[in-house]
Parts: structure tokens; C-alpha cells; sequence
């Protein structure tokens, strides 16, 4: 089946998922497409991935192509994630789906596409869609309109709604070693397999590795992570805060293409889009740029995990290979001043940080705190 999709398809590319790759092609293709999908696996195993792949087979203007063809306007809009057909939703509290985020999923689906065949809605970390959120949704779930499809993704059908599992079309992922997916990453990239490593450390699976190594902007961000834990040991508090600032600048650089692009869109749409349906632009845009800001810190976090992870290593004189290569001076700086302890105490500040930005609190202050929490951590005895 993999030998009939266009190789520069998204589909085409979830090469780590053969069986749900065929599955999900053969599907499209047979014109039998589920109106709703739970994906289930451990993350990195490539469900958003395979989630924006079915989105493109399921809206290519391109009939007579299998999957999808890759080149018409609406898979280049796939691709880069902002056609305006294809919804993406996260849980937006602490303790998951807020009422008013099912409330606007619901109005949305009654509305029409604005450009292609179909929409296509990808409910992320759908375990926190709660009885409460849920309940609204189960209606739809059961019988959505003609033209949308639901992806939900999950770790375990075990920790959802039985009620929510029931309606989907449940579609396993194996979960994928680190070996695996740095082979995959190599593959796609032809770069060396330590650099595709640390990719897969920082960003998670190995499609978003790829997009990872071919944005300069994502991989500034993570070298001023990298240099803001370097300088702590000498930073002082108008130091560690000015990093931050320019930790937060390198985060939001990314954003400012797809902030471009969106505005595009919404200029060519302008004259004959209804105000309704500006308005629904409008709000994805808005959520497109917040789940862009998270993923673009969740990336920072990372990398600065990873490379306290090396530190570990180092000191644990462990057989495990180094993630960042790239910076074996850093982990040997970090290394040469600071104790097991110290290190695991900073590896509790970054996890902490990432608690808080889910609690809502703003990204640079959780930042700061963790600067903070490490450089006090990495001088502990
Ligand atoms: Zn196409």
C-alpha cells in the first residue's frame, strides 16, 4: 500500500507505523473512512503525527491519488498546519477541557468548511475530556455531520470515557524505542544520527524532530536554553532574568511565520467569507498560536532536561550515550561544578515548571522560577 502514496505525503512519511499507515491509506482510499478515530499510544509514538497525516489524505483536492497528493493547495495548507479545515484542540486548564472549549468545538462543527471537501478536528490528550466536557460532545461523537471527521488521541482506552471509546474507530500505535526513532529521523533528514538523537530528545517524535532540525528558529531556542543554564553558575538576578527574556524571544520567533501566514489567509479571505465564518478563523488562529507558544516551551523544557540528563550521566559515569553532543563542553562545565544530587534537584525544578505553565501561570515567570530553582539546585553539596 506505502508504495502507491506520494512520497512527499504525510502519510508516506509515518514510516515508524507501518500497520496503521496502511490502515489509515487504505481507508481513504476505499472511501470508508471512520467518522471518528481514537488513536492510542505512548507519547513520541507518533499519533499527531498520523493524526495530520489522515487530516491531508482526507481533505487533498486531489481525487485520482491515493492518500494524498502532496502539491494541491490544500495539502501544502495540511502540511504546514494552517488550513483552515483542520481544527487542533488541547486541554486549556490544569484539569483538562474547559466547558466553554467543548461549547466552541460544538459550534464550530455545525458551520461549514471554508475551503476544502471536509473538516477535520483533532482533539489532543482527549483522556482529560471529563463527564462534564464530555457529555456535549457524545452526541456529535455518535453522529457527526457528513462532512467531519474526529481524531482523538489517547495513551490508553483504559483511563478514557468508555462512552467516548465506544464511538470511536480505536486505532493502536506501538510505542517506538529511542533507537527507532532516531533511525527514522536519520532517514528522513540523511543528518548524522547523533544530531537526529537530540531532535527526538527535544521534540518528542520523530516527525516533529524532522520539523525540528529543519527550523533554524526551534533549534535557536534550544541553544539559548542550553546557554541560559550554562551562565547560571555565574549569573546573578539581573542576569538569569535577562535570559529569560531572551529565552522567551527565541521561544516566540517560530511564530512569527505562522503569524504571517494566518494573516494572509485571513486577507485573501476577507471579501467573500461571511462574518461568521471570519470570526471561526479568527478563533483558530488564536488557538494555532497558543498551541504553537506551548509546544515551542514544552521544547525548551527538553531540551534543558535532556541536557541536565547528560549531566546525570556524566557524574553517574553511566553507559548510557550522551543526547547533546553538540555541547559536550556545557555538560562538562555543569558537570565539573555540581553533585548528583544538585543535578536531580534540578531535573525536580524543570518538571515543576512544567506543572506550572499546565496550572496557567505565564511562561516567562515559570521560566524565571526554574533559572532560579536550577542555579540553587546545581550548588547543592
Ligand atoms: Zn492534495
Amino acid at each position: 500500500m506505502s508504495d502507491h502514496l506520494a512520497p512527499n505525503s504525510l502519510l508516506a512519511k509515518l514510516d515508524t507505523q507501518p500497520r496503521v499507515r496502511d490502515f489509515l491509506a487504505r481507508a481513504v482510499a476505499s472511501g470508508r473512512a471512520s467518522h471518528a478515530y481514537l488513536f492510542l499510544g505512548s507519547p513520541g509514538s507518533g499519533k499527531l503525527d498520523a493524526a495530520w497525516a489522515l487530516a491531508q489524505a482526507l481533505l487533498c483536492a486531489e481525487e485520482a491519488i491515493p492518500g494524498a497528493c502532496a502539491a494541491c493547495d490544500d495539502c501544502v495548507r495540511v502540511a504546514r498546519r494552517t488550513h483552515p479545515d483542520v481544527h487542533y484542540y488541547a486541554p486549556e486548564s490544569a484539569t483538562g477541557y474547559l466547558i466553554a472549549q467543548t461549547r466552541d468545538l460544538l459550534e464550530d462543527v455545525a458551520l461549514s468548511p471554508i475551503r476544502a471537501k471536509r473538516k477535520v478536528y483533532i482533539i489532543d490528550r482527549a483522556e482529560q475530556l471529563r463527564a462534564n466536557t464530555a457529555n456535549a460532545l457524545l452526541k456529535t461523537l455518535e453522529e457527526p455531520p457528513e462532512s467531519v471527521t474526529f481524531i482523538l488521541l489517547g495513551t490508553s482506552s483504559d483511563v478514557m470515557l468508555p462512552t467516548i471509546v465506544s464511538r470511536c474507530q480505536c486505532v493502536p500505535f506501538r510505542p517506538l524505542s529511542t533507537d527507532e526513532s532516531t533511525t527514522a529521523v536519520a532517514r528522513a533528514t540523511g543528518l548524522p544520527p547523533a544530531r537526529c538523537r537530540m531532535a527526538v530528545a527535544v521534540a518528542g517524535s520523530p516527525a516533529r524532530a524532522v520539523g525540528f532540525l529543519k527550523s533554524a528558529d526551534r533549534q535557536a531556542a534550544r541553544r539559548a536554553m542550553v546557554r541560559a543554564v550554562d551562565a547560571l553558575a555565574h549569573a546573578d538576578e539581573a542576569d538569569i532574568l535577562a535570559s529569560a527574556k531572551e529565552l522567551m524571544g527565541a521561544i516566540h520567533a517560530p511564530l512569527a511565520e505562522v503569524k504571517s501566514t494566518q494573516q494572509a489567509v485571513l486577507e485573501q479571505n476577507q471579501d467573500y467569507l461571511s462574518r461568521g465564518a471570519l470570526k471561526q478563523l479568527e478563533d483558530r488562529n488564536k488557538r494555532e498560536l497558543n498551541a504553537r507558544e506551548r509546544s515551542g516551551i514544552m521544547e525548551a523544557l527538553a531540551s534543558v532536561r535532556s541536557l541536565l540528563r547528560d549531566v546525570l550521566i556524566r557524574l553517574e559515569d553511566a553507559q548510557d550515550a550522551p543526547v547533546n553532543d553538540d555541547v559536550r563542553d556545557v555538560v562538562e562545565r555543569i558537570a565539573s561544578d555540581t553533585t548528583t544530587t544538585g543535578v536531580t534537584l534540578a531535573l525536580d525544578a524543570v518538571s515543576l515548571a512544567e506543572t506550572r505553565i499546565a496550572r496557567n501561570v505565564t511562561p516567562q515567570l515559570a521560566i524565571e522560577v526554574m533559572l532560579f530553582d536550577i542555579r540553587k539546585a546545581l550548588k547543592c553539596p
